[in-house]
């Protein structure tokens, strides 16, 4: 139904409130058109004639309000239109949402402060996105929070970040990332240290508020928080630290009854927790196409994306040059802690690191921390709470001649000498 094979590739006839869904086989290349009638792709808006091609493991929705014909080639692995979705309850969402900014702009407050909640794959980043795009469309002004170290859509994974949203993001390539605020944690889930989550979650809150106070547009538009699908124990304690830090005003709580009553218990009351159901056309991932994702991000941070490519520099650096530290001492036991110290100390205490072989192909943080002087115990103060100016991975470590080669996005020297190791590693095949 609607589906017409042809030559330039097939064309599907969309009526209005329906969505072509499509995803694309592993190391192929699919092509979009919108031939006729209005379309976006999760938000953003399809030009007329012009061909837009997703890359392998895309899966993509094209939805029409008003109806639409659009025709894809290339292999694609399915490819069905639905007339079920539950667009028109985001679409309800976002005119609440765009309420609140009336009413802000009208009553000289702060726009609306938006968390979105749900357990893994039920199309968190994809209504974030939608209301980024709908509200920036209007002419609005949103601020993306993203606390999904897992999969981050501004910055590499391991980062936590909040990006100014001034237009919609790009259709093939999401939003461009011009001046992320972007802070290390280190790893791709938030239980390697809830503690540093937590204070990093604050950090951006403030930072954000700050803005708020600075910039009256900003204030207005308001912000939308991306979280992580880990939504019991400490990371449900940490949903709602982000909750109190942020003062959110709105909750949408994806897909999960016993998350949204938990949520509505524990929430101050003016919080407004909304649940909404999950599309049916987001697709689970498996843990092996996770890792390739966080690897393409990883990728794409020093090589570039189609129309942008990169090209990274590999240059030597002195072990002398630099101090490297991790975030976090091992845990130890509550009965071994020196007196007087807690866990969260070692949670949160900078740890300097000896260069050695087994930190090839991690990838590090260059911190943007004050590189003066020195507080006790020749860790200086501030590092957890700064930002982070890029990333470098270590491709090789020669311990005789006590150098690591890096590959960097920027000719050396490194900017700064500040480094944070992260969890994560990346090879670099090129
Ligand atoms: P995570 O917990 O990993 O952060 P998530 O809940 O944020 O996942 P998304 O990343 O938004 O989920 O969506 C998962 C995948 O499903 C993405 O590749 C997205 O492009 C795709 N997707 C979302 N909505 C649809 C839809 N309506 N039709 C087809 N694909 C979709």
């Amino acid at each position: 139904e609607g589906v017409v094979a042809g030559g330039g590739g097939t064309r599907f006839d969309l009526e209005k409130e329906t969505e072509l869904r499509f995803e694309v086989e592993a190391g192929e290349k699919v092509q979009l058109e919108l031939l006729t009638g209005l379309a976006e792709v999760f938000g953003s808006e399809l030009n007329r004639n012009k061909k837009y091609t997703f890359g392998p493991g895309s899966k993509i929705a094209v939805f029409t309000w008003q109806g639409c014909s659009v025709s894809l080639s290339g292999k694609t692995e399915v490819a069905y239109i639905s007339k079920d979705t539950p667009m028109l309850l985001y679409l309800n969402a976002h005119t609440a949402l765009e309420q609140m900014r009336r009413q802000a702009e009208r009553d000289n407050e702060r726009g609306p402060r938006v968390m979105v909640v749900g357990p893994t794959d039920v199309g968190k980043s994809t209504v974030c996105r939608l209301l980024l795009n709908y509200a920036v469309r209007l002419g609005r002004r949103p601020t993306l929070v993203e606390l999904d170290v897992g999969q981050s859509g501004v910055s590499v994974p391991g980062t936590m970040s909040a990006l100014c949203i001034e237009r919609p993001a790009d259709v093939e390539e999401g939003y461009s990332v011009q001046a992320p605020l972007v802070y290390h944690f280190g790893s791709t889930t938030p239980g390697t240290n809830i503690k540093l989550y937590n204070k990093l979650t604050s950090c951006l809150a403030e930072v954000f508020s700050q803005r708020c106070e600075e910039n009256r547009k900003a204030s207005v538009g308001g912000c939308i928080i991306n979280t992580c699908g880990w939504v019991k124990g400490s990371g449900y304690q940490a949903l709602v630290h982000c909750a109190s830090a942020f003062q959110v005003d709105v909750v949408l709580v994806l897909d999960q009854e016993r998350l949204y009553n938990e949520l509505k218990r524990d929430l101050p009351h003016f919080v407004r927790v909304v649940l909404l159901p999950k599309s049916g056309g987001v697709v689970e991932r498996s843990k092996d196409c996770r890792r390739e994702s966080r690897d393409e991000k990883i990728r794409e941070y020093f090589y570039g994306f189609r129309s942008a490519l990169f090209f990274p520099h590999a240059f030597d650096v002195r072990f002398s040059d630099v101090r490297i530290y991790k975030i976090g001492a091992p845990s130890i036991p509550d009965s071994c802690l020196p007196l007087g110290m807690s866990q969260d100390d070692t949670q949160l205490k900078l740890v300097p690191v000896t260069p050695g072989r087994d930190l090839t192909h991690h990838v590090l943080s260059v911190s943007c921390a004050d590189e003066g002087e020195e507080g006790a115990g020749g860790v200086r103060r501030g590092v957890l709470e700064s930002p982070v100016c890029g990333f470098i991975v270590v491709t090789n470590v020669d311990t005789q001649a006590q150098v690591m080669t890096v590959l960097s996005p920027a000719p050396r020297p490194l900017p700064r000498h500040t480094l944070l190791i992260m969890d994560i590693r990346f090879i670099d095949l090129k």
